[in-house]
């Protein structure tokens, strides 16, 4: 591989994977493609060349309008269950251009959201619309910042081409970024289109993409599941300890990577509640903001499913095997939710009572409607901005609680203030204030509303006092919020 001017240095493995898991397809060239949102720091880890990039003969590619040398397009097939429902899907509306290997030798799925109809588009038009891929470059950025895996985003460019969704809107191309794009949803479309080989081969190729380490290991499959397991618990508990809600967290949308994937209708709660939901379409709450836990545990047993005939030969015993695995997850991911929460009330060590005290925190926070994100920054700094929340008797019999428990451990309260400020940021993407920075840039091509939310966003944990003006919740103004799901 010689590398060119741009620093393009494909090597596309899953190319080489049975035909039946993709399409080879380029992307539909759009008409007049402006490059909005460009992450140069993103490309120059990609060993990508940003000033290359970011220029009309860059947007080019960017746009899907010419490929990078060395490329291989292709758009991926998976299945689903979605809210329950078991589908054939695919790459609706997005082609794998390929993988980048970096200089670091990490190698980086390329993909272009929004990029065209391809032959599982079903009845979409392929195409993404401006808002909710400059949501999605926003989000899942501010997600990268917060410490929590996810894809990441490289660029957006727009089409001069309209989308029609219930209105026309401005149309628009995602660069999105993945250390893969296999999903659960992959192993099910495997498994119940292909034969036994092609779900080996699949799983084999997942495993020394993202789990080398067990290719030597006696049971590389069922190490498999559980390392995919132990990502998803460390992934969700991170969800948790930020209020973070996916909002469609079907099977295809979960990655084995353990990254956060597909930003549709995801938004952050403010006030705690478990059943906190903002998906439009989501009526009964199946991904409310307390069941992901369960969801995870749910979608992970049936990714046990798929890989179970790799299990072991004997159906029985691979079903025992499965269940093992999986009826494993609950810990995994409370002990995962013990030690994300701890950090957040500034706990060093692990005590048998400090899952009943987090667990009083959160029920105080829900009897009082309390702001989640900003109890914690309260406790920080001791600062009882929280309106109401420090005067109830409840929380303040709590907090002498909580104190105690701090004086049981032998770090300062310095260590305490420190460990907290890692654990609890200053900002997350509020969602009245994101949709005030997407309406000015969609609407009145302002995008410095976006520039400066993005900038709030980039280190939530250096608790700035410009940071400060982004904290605050939601005017009842904006409330109920909605959002909404491929758009
Ligand atoms: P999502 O809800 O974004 O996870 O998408 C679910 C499925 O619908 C995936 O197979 C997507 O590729 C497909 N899809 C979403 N939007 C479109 C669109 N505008 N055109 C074609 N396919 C789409
Ligand atoms: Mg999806």
């Amino acid at each position: 591989m010689t590398k060119t001017n741009f620093g393009w240095n494909f090597d596309n493995s899953y190319a080489r994977l049975p035909k039946l898991l993709y399409t080879h397809l380029e992307p539909t060239p759009v008409r007049l493609p402006k490059l909005i949102r460009f992450n140069s720091a993103l490309a120059e880890e990609m060993g990508l060349d940003p000033d290359a990039l970011n220029s009309q003969a860059g947007t080019e590619y960017l746009a899907g309008n010419r490929t990078p040398e060395g490329a291989e397009p292709l758009a991926q097939a998976y299945a689903g269950h979605q809210f329950g429902h078991f589908t054939m899907l695919g790459d609706g509306r997005a082609i794998l251009l390929g993988e980048q290997v970096t200089t670091k030798n990490d190698r980086l799925d390329l993909q272009l959201k929004g990029s065209g109809r391809t032959p599982y588009s079903r009845g979409g038009d392929g195409r993404a619309a401006l808002g909710p891929m400059l949501r999605e470059y926003l989000i899942s950025e501010a997600m990268h910042a917060l410490g929590i895996p996810t894809t990441r985003s490289l660029a957006v460019v727009s089409t001069g081409e309209p989308v029609y969704r219930e209105t026309s809107l401005p149309g628009a191309v995602l660069t999105r970024v993945a250390s893969s794009h296999l999903r659960v949803g992959t192993f099910q479309f495997a498994y119940s289109r292909g034969s036994d080989q092609d779900l080996r081969l699949l799983t084999d190729y997942a495993i020394a993409r993202h789990d080398p380490g067990l290719s030597g290991s006696d049971r590389p499959y069922y190490d498999f599941l559980n390392a995919v397991m132990n990502r998803q618990a460390r992934l969700i508990a991170k969800w948790q300890s930020v209020g973070f809600i996916h909002g469609v967290m079907n099977t295809d949308n979960m990655a084995i990577s353990g990254e956060t994937i597909d930003y549709g209708p995801c938004a952050f709660m403010d006030a705690y509640d478990p059943a906190t939901v903002f998906s439009s379409i989501d009526a009964h709450g199946r991904y409310a903001f307390g069941n992901q836990p369960y969801i995870a545990a749910w979608n992970l047993a049936r990714f046990a499913e798929t890989i179970m005939p790799l299990l072991d030969p004997d159906e029985e015993k691979a079903f025992t095997l499965a269940q093992e695995a999986i009826s494993g997850f609950s810990g995994l991911y409370r002990s995962c939710w013990l030690d994300a929460m701890g950090a957040k009330l500034g706990l060093f060590n692990n005590e048998p009572e400090d899952e009943g005290l987090i667990e009083a925190l959160l029920e105080i926070m829900h009897r009082h409607h309390a702001d989640y994100t900003n109890t914690f920054l309260a406790l920080t700094f001791d600062r009882p901005e929280v309106r109401g929340l420090f005067e109830q008797p409840d929380f303040q019999q709590w907090k002498l609680q909580w104190q105690e428990r701090l004086q049981r451990q032998s770090q300062s309260a310095g260590d305490v203030q420190e460990r907290m400020k890692g654990a609890n940021p200053a900002v997350i993407p509020r969602n009245h204030r994101v949709e005030e920075a997407l309406e000015a840039a969609v609407s009145m091509g302002d995008f410095s509303v976006l520039d400066r939310l993005s900038e709030a966003l980039a280190k939530p944990y250096a608790h700035t006092p410009n940071q400060a003006a982004y904290a605050a919740p939601a005017p009842e103004s904006a409330r109920p919020y909605r959002t909404f799901c491929g758009t």
